[in-house]
């Protein structure tokens, strides 16, 4: 096998081989009493990792299965659609496909979606679900999800759905305090997993507006996944592997306890920050909505990225991110989420700064 290059990119990341070996058991029945079991055993784990007591569903889709899924299950009248980056401004295209009435609340990139711009729009009452994107990958930048969360209080039939594809784990996110509808997570992002699966959890409230909706279509029909979840199944055949997998990984998480994941998570956020301010770059994202998860950097020194992969790829076998989408080139992105510690990102920080210097 050609030498691994190991991915400081934001998602997919690093997969231990631990959860490797996991997720490559050998196959089972997805209708037998064993899977039932794997569910059943995992299950907790994930309600623990949602703060939730409500089910959490596995859809061995790409996290934009339930992205679209959300819309079709809970609009009705009309989204508004948080956008400040490339995943949150795909949602609001996504949601016209589907055939939505959707409504764009855009700011710059970079800057966070703030509480009384939301409050703003659903005063209207137009409203019957929002999209967020709690952390923007795109951007690195963490919009205030409690405090949006407290405005989404004010009106209880507008859907709160809520990305958190790359910050969960990587921070708490309390489900139920929060009164959020749904919550979806990828499981190549912070959880360091295979790519290929998301998590999802699903409110009372949702479930409910749900059952009103006619044509939510079957794949991703929130109800049929509850029907099934009561048994410790899915609707179709899942990645069966990665149920073992998040066996797993759920046994780290707890090893470590989550706690410390998230104070790592915040460490190498802040230990990245500083290299980056310290080495006369700036960082994308407006003060203070720092994602915890990675850092989008401001290439004001006009550094040659690809140039510096190239380095770090042949000299020490990892690459890090040129930017996304329309900052391609102007940004670039470390990703510090996952299982890396404090001092592996010390040490890619290093491995940086010596590829600078000959590039
Ligand atoms: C990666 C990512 C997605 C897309 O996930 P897929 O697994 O490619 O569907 C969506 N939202 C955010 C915030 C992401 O970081």
């Amino acid at each position: 096998m050609s030498q691994h290059i190991k991915l400081f990119i934001p998602g997919p990341i690093e997969v231990s081989e631990k959860t490797l070996r996991a997720y490559a058991t050998p196959m089972i029945g997805h209708r037998s009493k064993d899977f039932q079991a794997l569910y059943a055993d995992i299950h907790p784990g994930l309600q623990r990792l949602f703060f939730t007591k409500q089910p959490v569903f596995v859809s061995t889709s790409s996290a934009w299965g339930v992205m679209e899924g959300a819309l079709r299950n809970l609009v009705s009248k009309k989204v508004l659609n948080c956008m400040n980056g490339a995943f949150s401004d795909k949602w609001f295209d996504v949601a016209k496909k589907c055939g939505k009435q959707a409504e764009a609340l855009q700011v710059e990139w970079g800057q966070p979606i703030l509480p009384e711009q939301i409050d703003a729009k659903l005063k209207t009452g137009e409203f019957d679900a929002v999209t967020l994107i709690h952390n923007e990958t795109s951007t690195g930048t963490m919009s205030p999800l409690a405090d949006i969360a407290e405005v989404l209080k004010k009106y209880p039939d507008v859907m709160f759905i809520v990305d958190c594809v790359s910050s969960f784990t990587a921070m708490p996110i309390e489900f139920d305090k929060l009164g959020i509808d749904v919550l979806l997570a990828g499981t190549q992002k912070a959880m360091a997993m295979p790519s290929g699966c998301a998590l999802f959890t699903v409110s009372e409230k949702a479930f409910a507006k749900a059952a009103t909706i006619k044509d939510r279509g079957y794949y991703f029909d929130f109800i049929e996944f509850r029907k099934n979840q009561e048994n410790n199944m899915t609707p179709t055949t899942p990645s069966i592997g990665h149920f073992y997998a998040l066996k797993s990984k759920i046994e780290d998480f707890e090893t470590e306890g989550l706690e410390n994941r998230y104070a790592r998570h915040k460490a190498n956020a802040l230990l990245t920050r500083e290299w980056a301010l310290g080495n006369g770059f700036e960082l994308f994202p407006a003060k203070g909505y720092e994602s915890l998860s990675l850092t989008c950097v401001k290439n004001v020194k006009n550094i040659d990225v690809p140039k510096l992969n190239a380095a770090l790829k042949s000299k020490y076998y990892c690459v890090i991110d040129g930017g996304y989408g329309k900052i391609k080139g102007t940004t670039f992105r470390i990703s510090h989420m996952g299982d890396e510690s404090t001092e592996n990102i010390r040490q890619l920080l290093g491995w940086i700064d010596d590829c600078l210097k000959s590039i």
